[in-house]
């Protein structure tokens, strides 16, 4: 699956000089928000990415999306994997599982994003649901962005990423673009300024 031409053609893989939200900047912004208003396209995805977790035999009871990026992503991976759906939301800056779900104890848990970077939202998640007595199994997303480990990919997992290592992250793909320190942004040298996704309309 060209998971990179899905996101070319859904206007979701924009090109220019973003401030990303670890304060380094790229030329690209990844806006899964984009890809998966199409809900068929969501689906196609989520599909893709339930086949390669039946194919590792992992048992999962329920899929958690951290708020509010992997909502939709985890949604629909719950569909997909017949399995329960519920999030994660964070609540004066600290990652909650609210909204009267429960989680029994032992109960196995996948956490699932849209794309993860070093997987920090992720991982807070998945603290969340081992306080309430959930084992959290394996991650998931739609893509990598290079910093954490994907089965099946030959990229190495990098110092920051947070997720940790003896739990599989399935992922479609590797969007494993150039970040730049802003001291050391070829692009502020070229003399543009980065500006903040979402800024302006994006
Ligand atoms: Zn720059």
């Amino acid at each position: 699956m060209d998971v990179k031409s899905i996101y070319m053609n859904a206007n979701a893989l924009l090109e220019g000089h973003f401030k990303l939200s670890s304060g380094n900047h790229s030329q690209y912004y990844l806006q899964s928000a984009k890809v998966l208003e199409d809900p068929k396209t969501a689906k196609l995805l989520a599909d893709a990415l339930a086949v390669q977790i039946n194919a590792s035999g992992l048992q999962i009871d329920t899929v958690c999306a951290p708020a509010l990026g992997g909502l939709i992503a985890g949604f629909a991976l719950a569909t997909a994997l017949d399995k329960r759906s519920i999030f994660a939301e964070r609540v004066n800056g600290e990652m909650q599982i609210r909204r009267g779900f429960e989680i029994k104890p032992g109960e196995r848990v996948l956490v699932c994003e849209d794309i993860i970077t070093t997987g920090g939202s992720a991982l807070e998640a998945a603290r969340a649901i081992e306080a309430l007595g959930g084992e959290v199994v394996a991650f998931a997303a739609l893509a990598n962005r290079g910093f954490c480990k994907r089965g099946g990919s030959t990229l190495n997992r990098k110092e920051s990423c947070s997720l940790p290592e003896n739990q599989p992250l399935f992922a479609l793909a590797d969007f494993d673009f150039e970040m730049y320190a802003p001291d050391n942004c070829p692009l502020c040298q070229g003399g543009s300024e980065a500006i903040k996704p979402g800024s302006r309309g994006n």
